[in-house]
């Protein structure tokens, strides 16, 4: 008898954006109310964390304009920004 685990499901399976509009999670740079809509369905969705490691390592140390829509219930800019902190932080560490 094969008593192998079932794999846990990928976090995407849960994503409560699989309902929505992808043009939702998209709004145009300045469109603070569309940013701002984005995120109260992120901030209802299960896997918000996960969506948001996995959108900071994708993004890697890309510049702002190289990062788009809104992931893990940040924005580009918002991303951008936990980035440059982030580097920071090691940069005093290793100095
Ligand atoms: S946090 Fe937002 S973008 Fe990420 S999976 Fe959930 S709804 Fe989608």
């Amino acid at each position: 008898m094969n008593h192998r685990p079932e794999p846990a499901p990928d976090w995407r399976e849960l994503a409560v954006c699989r309902e929505v509009d992808d043009n939702t999670f998209f709004p145009s740079p300045g469109d603070v109310t569309g940013i701002n809509y984005a995120k109260t369905i992120c901030a209802g969705c299960p896997v918000q964390r996960a969506c948001l490691v996995d959108a900071l390592r994708e993004e890697g140390g890309r510049a702002k304009s190289n990062r788009f829509g809104v992931r893990g219930g940040k924005s580009a800019g918002q991303r951008y920004a936990m980035y440059t902190a982030h580097r920071r932080r090691q940069q005093r560490a290793a100095a």
